[in-house]
């Protein structure tokens, strides 16, 4: 039977001692924290306006890097989603608005004037700079936010990092994993190996059928 030992948790970091399972398993899990469990980000923008000094690809660029909670529960992957529509739906997309002016003095746009249709997916924290804006300056935009994986693009990794270590003793392993915040840190390893449990699943599945023909 495998044992895990906690070893340290605290808000955005967890570290586990794994006992009694291989380094192949383990180190599978410590890459699915990074490459396959989703998170949401913002991957599509619709500017009204920009008068600011970046381009508008920068613009969705630095929008796409914000790390926003993620509540996986409430929503999916969009190419697992019935609805099957590009444009998406309220279990695959977000929207976040940001209308934003420089009116009497420069100010500087930051992840907090973003505003979110649904309060539990925003940025993880309010202060992250977006755009400085001089006098007279605007910036309207809609953000549009889905859940991606880290295998697809950096912004869509949970976990800032995620690092096998040798423990003391065979086949002990001591697995850390940091969060930028879109999820629970603790979440983010229990996902990691129900992805893969899904990943082992569905290669069975594959070998019985093709084994049988
Ligand atoms: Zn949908």
């Amino acid at each position: 039977m495998p044992k895990v030992k906690v070893l340290q948790e605290s808000e955005d970091t967890i570290v586990l001692q794994l006992e009694g399972v291989d380094r192949s398993y383990a180190n599978a899990v410590r890459r699915f924290a990074i490459s396959e469990v989703p998170s949401m980000a913002i991957d599509d923008i619709v500017i009204l306006e920009n008068s600011s000094v970046l381009y508008d690809e920068i613009l969705a660029h630095r929008l796409g890097m914000i790390p926003l909670k993620t509540d996986l529960e409430r929503y999916v992957l969009p190419e697992k989603c019935d609805c099957g529509s590009p444009l998406g739906c309220q279990k695959c997309r977000v929207l976040l608005v940001l209308d934003a002016t420089a009116k009497d003095k420069p100010r500087t746009v930051l992840s907090g004037d973003l505003v979110s249709e649904d309060r539990d997916i925003s940025p993880v924290s309010p202060n992250i700079p977006i755009v400085k804006l001089a006098v007279g300056q605007s910036v309207k935009l809609e953000a549009y936010a889905r859940l991606g994986r880290g295998k697809e693009h950096a912004k869509w990794q949970p976990a800032t990092a995620s690092v096998l270590t040798e423990g003391k003793g065979e086949g002990v392993f001591v697995l850390k994993v940091e969060t930028s915040g879109t999820l629970p840190a603790k979440e983010i390893v229990t996902r990691s190996i129900e992805k893969l449990e899904e990943k082992l699943k569905e290669l069975q599945k594959e070998v019985e059928e093709k084994a049988a023909q």
